[in-house]
């Protein structure tokens, strides 16, 4: 608890010093926006500068998964055999260093080769211990599901960003339950379940859901994907195949990802 309280400090200071830092220096991102569009229930906008952030909380010690029988292993520290270039179909850019497959930036997203409806997916991922950069210049990545919806990856140990930008938010849509990020240079958990939308004559008949634990803790529990990710805009669907690739997000940050796997599930029928 204390811990916590200190943590919610930190990131109360953090929130100031970005304002300060804010006006200071031009170039330097917004945490948050006043006049984008409201997302549906017309509570929030989107990337709401007033939506509140998540409390902090620490996650228990960190727990690898190691992948089931009927997993598709998509990265196993080796080689990059399971991923593209999302621009090009060509091999993906990205390196594998020390085990771990690393962003290179400018060189652009990946996608898998394989495609998938609903599936659960577990990931790894790690912020450099030496981290720079504020709000959504800070450690960002994230895993588009079915090539569209993000999951934000975000440096949100020491960083004030909009709330539905966060770790472990839908992008744009809905901010985690809390924030249970580690410091950066620790090793981070994703398990997402993900239940592909239906489209029936060219509209949905069942929207996404996910289900993600975030270092083991619950942030998003069966929570409806309102639509394609978008910044600044609100998400709306678009019709697509029941089965797309899985992305990962090259936004010019070397973030590391290791252990990722993948087990397709069968899609619920729409009621
Ligand atoms: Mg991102």
């Amino acid at each position: 608890m204390k811990n916590t309280t200190l943590r919610s400090l930190l990131v109360a200071g953090a929130f100031v010093g970005g304002i300060v830092a804010g006006a200071a220096a031009e170039k330097a991102p917004p945490i948050g926006y006043t006049d984008t569009p409201f997302l549906p229930g017309g509570q929030w906008r989107v990337h709401d500068l007033n939506r509140p952030r998540p409390q902090a909380v620490q996650s228990g010690p960190f727990q690898t998964e190691a992948p089931p029988a009927d997993a598709i292993v998509l990265f196993d520290g080796k080689d990059l055999a399971h991923w593209v270039s999302t621009k090009t179909g060509a091999p993906a850019p990205w390196k594998v260093v020390d085990g771990c497959l690393e962003v290179a930036p400018k060189k652009g997203d990946i996608v898998t080769k394989e495609k998938f409806g609903s599936f659960k997916l577990h990931l790894e991922w790690r912020e450099p211990a030496d981290i720079t950069g504020t709000s959504q210049m800070r450690g960002n990545s994230g895993v588009f599901l079915m090539n569209r919806y993000e999951i934000q990856v975000l440096e949100c140990f020491k960083n004030t960003t909009y709330a539905d930008g966060m770790a472990g938010a839908i992008y744009g849509q809905t901010p985690p339950l809390v924030n249970p990020c580690r410091p950066p240079g620790e090793w981070q958990t994703y398990d997402i379940t993900f239940e592909a939308p239906v489209f029936k004559e060219g509209k949905v008949a069942k929207p996404a859901y996910v289900t993600i634990l975030f270092n083991g803790v619950l942030v998003q529990d069966h929570t409806e994907i309102l639509g394609t990710t978008q910044h600044k805009k609100v998400a709306a669907y678009e019709p697509h195949d029941a089965e797309l690739p899985l992305k990962l997000q090259d936004h010019n940050n070397p973030v590391r990802f290791r252990n990722i796997w993948i087990q397709p599930l069968k899609t619920p029928a729409v009621p």
